[in-house]
């Protein structure tokens, strides 16, 4: 096992690490921006070591810096969290060459599963439903209006190195596609260096629905059953359960059954989640795997009683999976609300400031994921989560009573939260009853 481990992240995340590898007898150490000096979750670590100024990227985006803190330290292995270099290929591979074991998967598995179109190619061969389109990369218009003509509009283009919700197109006819092939490849050359585009049907009114699994250097790969995340805005996710609301559980299992082939079919080792779109008729369609732990982990966590981060360190450290298939199962109900420092009232622009009272929620079920204390400085400079509020309970209705009896014990000044919102949700009658789309947030902020 290793005896430490360097985590290159900060916040929520960097605290969940540096418990994992306490509890597991690892020394952590946590690299910081200037713009995180001081924060009380770095007291926590083993060891700190300043890597730079507060912008990513001279700091959590900085392979020399990082690199150099790691051989510093003496470290076996570095932990990315979820975001910055987590799904950066050149950075494990960086890492091999630097012989630190990169906790996460093989650089050649993360550039395969990461390229769309490459991992639609696995996804087709491991029988893991996917949207009707073209059969891989499209530049050719008259090519991409007969793949469009064969599965109807409306269809969208897609880039195979997109992410972050960016380089897509919806086309509602012909005319829109033929124009916006050219563009769309434009694009994805300027932002992500590559142009490769592809065509696939558009879904409206769809559901979210995303299957954790997790592989290890042995062959093995499990699932750990779904996550409903439709509650978005923006294509952010703002509450996340498990299991999914009012799905068929023989459905449920053939599609998870198949995440877990797709993660053995790539030799995948370490945690990932493939991510799919639900019809009202319960079809599934994936749209990306992510190679990396998620935000929304610790429901999964909550039902299973998996804890992820760990499992990623054992199988990053060449262990097998201590669980079998068989021995994986769902106990009650859990959610997840993503804590936001914005202001509803103003669109929800970022909120940022000092905490000047900083109350948690707790009691039975409830599990708080923050690195935030009274009188912390939320900086202006990294994304808006402050923290996530976990609640389990036997059932979903049990859950949303203490969900929101939860959200009713946080009370945090003077900064503008995302709590009115997730509170208002737990009243509604429609996320009461489940299965609501991805856009029902949108309309119910419209209205
Ligand atoms: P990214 O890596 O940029 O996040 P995704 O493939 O995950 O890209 O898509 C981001 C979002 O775009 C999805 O959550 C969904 O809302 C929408 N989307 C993508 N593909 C489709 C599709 N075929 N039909 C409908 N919506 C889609």
């Amino acid at each position: 096992m290793f005896s430490r481990i360097l985590i290159a992240n900060r916040g929520e995340i960097a605290l969940r690490v540096i418990r994992a590898c306490r509890e597991m007898g690892i020394e952590s150490v946590c690299v910081y921006s200037k713009a995180d000096e001081g924060a009380a979750y770095l007291r926590l670590a083993d060891r700190t070591i300043c890597i730079g100024g507060p912008s990513p990227a001279e700091s959590y985006l900085n392979i020399p810096r990082i690199i150099s803190a790691a051989e510093v330290a003496n470290v076996d292995a570095i932990h990315p969290g979820y975001g910055f270099l987590s799904e950066n290929a050149h950075f494990a591979s960086v890492c091999r060459d630097c012989k630190i074991e990169f906790i996460g998967p093989s650089p050649e598995a993360m550039a395969k599963l990461g390229d769309k179109v490459e991992c639609k190619k696995i996804a087709r061969e491991s029988k893991v439903p996917v949207f009707p389109g073209s059969e891989g990369a499209i530049d050719d218009e008259g090519e991409a209006v007969k793949v469009a003509a064969k599965i109807g509009y409306p269809v969208i283009i897609k880039a195979a190195a997109g992410g972050g919700g960016r380089g897509m197109r919806v086309c509602h006819n012909e005319a829109a596609l033929r124009s916006g092939l050219k563009q769309a490849s434009n694009e994805a050359m300027n932002a992500f260096g590559n142009g490769s585009v592809y065509v696939e049907k558009f879904l409206e009114g769809a559901r979210h629905v995303e299957i954790q699994v997790v592989g290890d250097k042995h062959g093995n790969a499990v699932h750990l059953f779904e996550r409903d995340c439709s509650a978005q805005r923006r294509h952010q996710k703002i509450i996340e359960e498990a299991p999914a609301p009012l799905i068929d559980a023989r459905r449920r299992d053939d599609v998870a059954k198949s995440a877990a082939r797709l993660v053995k079919n790539a030799q995948y080792a370490g945690a990932a989640t493939v991510e799919f779109l639900m019809d009202e008729r319960q079809n599934f369609y994936m749209l990306e795997v992510n190679t990396r732990l998620q935000v929304e982990h610790p429901v999964t966590e909550m039902i299973t009683g998996i804890d992820l981060v760990k499992t990623q360190i054992l199988v990053a450290a060449g262990e097998p999976l201590p669980f079998k298939q068989r021995d994986i199962k769902i106990n009650g109900h859990a959610m997840e609300c993503r804590i936001n420092a914005e202001d509803p009232a103003r669109n929800f622009a970022p909120c940022p400031g000092t905490l000047t009272t900083f109350e948690c929620a707790g009691g039975p079920g409830v599990r708080l994921d923050t690195h935030c204390v009274p009188g912390y400085r939320v900086p202006p400079n990294y994304d808006s989560m402050i923290g996530k509020l976990i609640v389990h309970a036997p059932d979903r209705e049990q859950c949303i009573a203490r969900m929101d009896r939860a959200l009713g014990e946080m009370r945090i000044e003077p900064i503008k939260t995302t709590i009115p919102l997730q509170q208002q949700l737990m009243r509604n009658s429609a996320f009461r009853a489940g299965g609501i789309d991805i856009h029902f947030l949108e309309r119910l902020l419209r209205n």
